[in-house]
């Protein structure tokens, strides 16, 4: 079984959710006590989050980077960056080290094109819902994304910091998140990403007329997968994509 390094705290709501993922994950497999061999560096992300804010993506990547530097250090044989935000310095990240990167966009995307769906929405921060590096790696995988209009994308993305990242799960904003669903299904959504890996904190299967596709749980899966292939098989390498680094489109 291959070491999985996790770099988390974006938000450690999250990345505990990781945690017990992949070791259900791992004990479903194996069996018996069997749980996952993993590494977790957990950033503060106060300091991630004012970089964000700040568009000083250069800055945040570095600080993922040396992550990813300690935890290959540390034996880390595959890394997961357990936000679907931060994949924006996928490339950077994945620079710093020779180990392996399974990126969320792609584990994700994977699934949906084996559950079917085509057209899928897309809930996530703004930055994620908004900007290039994450819509278009869907769309390499031949999917079209919706996302929701901007009055929907600035209430999605304030559940996000206001309320999940701090552990707050409020019942009004389930139903707020229920209405934006209800939209990108009537604007022709078959399928709907939960493209932040706190908003399954808040959205089950059950609050959505169409398959949601839940990031944490799809990235762990595919990260115990890619663990426990038999060696040889090049599960989770991350190809470099040139058209990552396009402007963002509306913003
Ligand atoms: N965890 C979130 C995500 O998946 C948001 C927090 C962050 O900005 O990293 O995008």
């Amino acid at each position: 079984m291959k070491i999985i390094g996790l770099i988390g705290g974006m938000s450690w709501e999250s990345t505990a959710e990781y945690y017990r993922l992949l070791n259900e994950g791992v004990r479903d497999r194996l069996g018996g006590l069997h749980s996952a061999r993993c590494v977790v560096y957990s950033v503060d992300f106060a300091e991630i989050e004012r970089l964000q804010v700040a568009g000083r993506w250069d800055e945040a990547g570095a600080v993922l980077a040396d992550a990813a530097r300690s935890l290959a250090a540390a034996g880390a044989e595959l890394l997961l960056i357990c936000t679907n935000t931060m994949h924006k310095v996928a490339d950077q990240v994945s620079a710093a080290v020779d180990v392996p990167l399974l990126h969320l966009a792609d584990a994700t995307a994977s699934a949906v094109r084996a559950a079917g769906p085509r057209r899928v929405g897309l809930l996530g921060t703004a930055f994620t819902m908004e900007q290039a590096f994450y819509r278009d790696r869907l769309a390499a995988h031949g999917l079209d994304v919706l996302v929701p209009d901007a009055d929907d994308r600035a209430l999605v993305h304030r559940v996000i910091y206001d309320e999940l990242c701090l552990g707050v799960i409020k019942e009004e904003s389930r139903a707020a998140y229920r209405r934006v669903i209800d939209r990108l299904v009537a604007s022709g959504a078959q399928g709907v990403i939960l493209g932040c890996t706190e908003i399954e904190l808040l959205i089950a299967p059950e609050h959505s007329p169409v398959p949601v596709f839940a990031t944490t749980r799809l990235h762990a899966e595919a990260a115990v997968a890619a663990a426990l292939a038999p060696a040889g098989q090049a599960q989770g390498v991350y190809p470099r994509r040139p058209e990552d680094a396009r402007e963002p489109l509306d913003r």
